[in-house]
Formats: structure tokens, C-alpha cells, sequence
């Protein structure tokens, strides 16, 4: 039984490990000459390789693409089953504050050389700098082309990751399968010309973006930047909004409450009890709701409030002001920047012609799909490599159901 995976990365290497066995020969193709280079760099160094244990049903909500499809995968495979992988392979694991699971070493390379002597083990051969060209379904198997060669197979995995253009999935382009066009996910919001941007650095431990017109809104550190708006309540906004946002595109309003715990009222009500108790205190000094000074000024100063006024000189318009500034802050957003740490492509092929309890080609038998080549990206926070394990895990299995 010989069987071909496209693509040099987690995805190819998890689906390629479980298709092995005897009898078996299988072979990954790398185009480039560097394997798991991705891992190599993911969570800057230190590869976030999947999120603290979840319920099912809560774990898909970090998918902004393929939560429903990731239900039924995530049955056969999920973060607990990565962790008790890496570490019956000698990989020991940490939990960070947020949910995050890295290796304790701290450094991906732990990762890849866990993957790599699976590999070996496995006798699994790997090709590095071939590229595979087209792919030709034939009456049994599959045929590849690349520049030079050409290879057969009797099954097929396809692990060859996300790509911002659709010219990277040209070598797909003989199979009948269909493909959401590619479009970003996870970037920062671009706010040109807005004041703001002058208290860069400054950040809100737990605040609510929402995007007008729109039902997405998302809580979470918020942090100004000298180009914009990031933190992960952005970030998240920016993957559940992706095509809104390319559609319009990146041109929204953002709208902020600072601080996500407090509703218009609470924000009014407080106030209110705080000018009673402390009438003589100089507003511009005496930041609330856990403003950082810097942020409190510009507040009051958009909201019309004279630098040597205290709480009992507040007009209502001027408290309404405040309220409205701290409650629906409204920042114009025109364009994007990519978040450098850990950033995917949404689109790929599309998950109705694949069945998620395998994650087989509903078109040919014996071909399988695993990894971000598929129309699935989640947020940060290891859940894009726990998509890679599990459907890479599903696929790998799957090949052994088929009885050719
Ligand atoms: C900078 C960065 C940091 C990240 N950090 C994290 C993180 O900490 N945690 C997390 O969960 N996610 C992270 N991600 C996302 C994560 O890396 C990806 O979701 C994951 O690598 C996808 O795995 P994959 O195997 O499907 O695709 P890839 O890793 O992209 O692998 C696909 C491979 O296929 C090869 N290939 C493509 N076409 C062909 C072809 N025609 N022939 C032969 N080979 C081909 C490619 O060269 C590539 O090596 C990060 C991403 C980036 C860019």
C-alpha cells in the first residue's frame, strides 16, 4: 500500500505518522527544503501547540471557520489527545495562565524533533524541495506530477497548508473539489488620522469591541498601538469579522467600551455617586473605572471637560459625554495590519465536500484532506495546530478503514 502526503508541515507529519504500519510505505512532499518550518517559528519560537482542555462545544467556538465541521473531528481527537501524544513521546508540557500549552522547554524545536523521530521510526520517506505539481485522480489511486517526476499512489493525503493566493492552490486545480477563495484573519485595525493612536502603549485588561452594523462583538485586552488598535479582543474581532471586513474593504467603525464589566448605566450610576462623595476632586486627576491616566485625559478632554473642573461642576451634557465616551467609544478603522506572532489564512477547500468523520474527499475515494489547507482557522491561542493534529490524526486513520 503506498500512500503520498502533500505537504512538510504539523499537519502532513501527524497524518503521515498514523497512515503508517506494515505494509505501508508512506511518503511526504515538501516543496520547500525546510521541514515543520512553520512550527519552527509559531508562538514566537516557542509553538503554542494547542490550548488547555476544553468542552467540545466550547473548544469549536475558538473556530471562526469550521466550528460545526471541527465538532465531529474534535469527537475523534482533541487537546487532551494532543497532550497525552507529545508527552508519551517524551515532550513535558506546561499550562500558561491564559489556556496556552507550550513545551516546557520553551522552544519549538522540542516540537518538531518529537514529530521527526516518530518519522523515522516509522521509516516514513520524506522529500524535501519537490513540489507537486498537479494531481491526476486515476481509475485506482492518484497520480502526481512534479517538474521532474511523476509518483502513484494508491491514497492520498493532502496536508499543504493555507495560502494568501489562490495560485497556491493552482495544483489542486485537477480535482473537482471547490475552494472558499483566501482571505486574512487575525490582523490589527489600522485607525489613521484618530487621536488615539498618540496614547500608544496604553492598554484595557478587559474591554468590548464591536463592529458597526454588524452583531460581532468581542471582549478582551485591548491595547493602543502607534498605527491603530490590537490586543486580542481586536484580533478576535478581526477572525469572526474576516470576510465582513475584506467585503467592506477594512473600512468600519469600531465601537469600545473600555471597560467590558460596566453597562451605560453602571458607568452613569457611578459617576453620579462619585461626584456626591468626592464633589471638590478634580476630574482630570482622578481617573475611574480602571483608566490608565493618559486614556482618562483624552476622555475627558473629547467629552468638553476643562482641566481645572471637578466633579460638582459637571454639566449633564458633560457627564453624558463621558458616559458615551467610556460606554461607545467610535474609532474610524481604514485598513489592517497583519499580526506578525502567529497569523492564518481563512479559506481553503470547502468542508461540505469533505466528511468530517474521516475527513475523506466526498468526490474520490481514498483522498484525504488535513491541516489549514481546509477551509478551518481558529484564533490564537493553540487552537490552529489543535485543527492541524486532529484532522491530520482522522486522516491518517481514516486510510487504514478503506479496504482497497
Ligand atoms: C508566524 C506564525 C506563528 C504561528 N504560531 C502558532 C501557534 O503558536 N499556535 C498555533 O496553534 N498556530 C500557530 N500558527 C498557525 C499554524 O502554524 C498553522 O495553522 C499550522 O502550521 C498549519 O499546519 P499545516 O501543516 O496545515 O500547514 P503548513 O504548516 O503551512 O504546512 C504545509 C506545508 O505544505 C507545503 N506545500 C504546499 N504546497 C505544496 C506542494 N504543492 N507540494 C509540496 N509541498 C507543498 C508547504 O511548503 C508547507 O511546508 C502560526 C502561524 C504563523 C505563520
Amino acid at each position: 500500500m503506498k500512500i503520498g502526503v502533500i505537504g512538510g508541515g504539523a499537519a502532513g507529519f501527524f497524518a503521515a505518522i498514523h497512515a503508517s504500519g506494515p505494509g505501508r510505505e508512506v511518503t511526504i512532499f515538501e516543496k520547500s527544503p525546510k521541514l515543520l518550518s512553520k512550527v519552527k517559528v509559531s508562538g514566537g519560537g516557542r509553538c503554542n501547540v494547542t490550548h488547555r482542555p476544553l468542552e467540545i462545544s466550547k473548544l469549536v467556538k475558538n473556530y471562526p471557520r469550521g466550528e460545526k465541521f471541527l465538532k465531529k473531528v474534535f469527537a475523534h481527537f482533541k487537546s487532551e489527545d494532543t497532550i497525552e501524544w507529545f508527552e508519551n513521546r517524551g515532550v513535558a508540557l506546561k499550562v500558561e495562565a491564559d489556556g496556552r500549552i507550550f513545551p516546557t522547554t520553551d522552544d519549538s524545536q522540542t516540537i518538531i524533533d518529537a514529530l521527526m523521530r516518530e518519522a523515522q521510526k516509522l521509516k516514513i520517506t520524506i522529500l524535501t524541495s519537490v513540489g507537486i505539481k498537479s494531481i491526476h485522480p486515476l481509475e485506482k489511486g492518484f497520480k502526481l506530477e512534479t517538474d521532474k517526476s511523476e509518483f502513484k499512489f494508491d491514497i492520498l493525503i493532502i496536508a499543504s497548508g493555507g495560502h494568501p493566493k489562490t495560485d497556491g492552490y493552482q495544483f489542486l486545480s485537477n480535482l473537482k473539489h471547490t475552494l472558499s477563495a483566501p482571505i486574512p484573519s487575525l490582523f490589527t485595525f489600522n485607525t489613521p488620522g484618530e487621536p488615539l493612536r498618540e496614547l500608544m502603549g496604553i492598554s484595557m485588561p478587559d474591554g468590548l469591541v464591536k463592529l458597526e452594523g454588524t452583531k460581532l462583538n468581542y471582549r478582551g485586552p485591548i491595547l493602543i498601538t502607534h498605527w491603530g488598535l490590537s490586543g486580542p479582543a481586536v484580533l478576535k474581532l478581526s477572525a469572526f469579522g474576516a470576510e465582513w471586513l475584506y467585503d467592506h474593504q477594512y473600512r468600519a467603525k469600531a465601537i469600545i467600551n473600555w471597560n467590558a464589566e460596566m453597562g451605560e448605566m453602571d458607568y452613569s450610576d457611578h459617576l453620579a455617586k462619585y461626584s456626591l462623595n468626592h464633589p471638590a476632586r478634580k476630574v482630570k486627576s482622578h481617573p475611574l473605572f480602571g483608566v490608565p491616566v493618559r486614556l482618562w485625559e483624552h476622555l475627558i478632554e473629547i467629552s468638553g471637560i476643562e482641566s481645572p473642573q471637578t466633579f460638582n461642576t459637571l454639566s449633564k451634557k458633560q457627564v453624558n459625554k463621558l458616559v458615551q465616551n467610556l460606554f461607545c467609544y467610535i474609532l474610524t478603522v481604514n485598513g489592517k495590519t497583519t499580526f506578525k506572532e502567529e497569523f492564518v489564512t481563512a479559506g481553503g477547500i470547502t468542508l461540505n465536500e469533505v466528511n468530517p468523520e474521516t475527513m475523506e474527499s466526498i468526490y474520490y475515494p481514498n483522498l484525504f484532506f488535513a491541516g489549514e489547507v481546509l477551509n478551518i482557522d481558529g484564533i490564537t491561542g493553540g487552537f490552529n495546530f489543535q485543527a492541524a493534529w486532529s484532522t491530520a490524526f482522522l486522516a491518517g486513520k481514516s486510510t487504514f478503514k478503506d479496504a482497497l
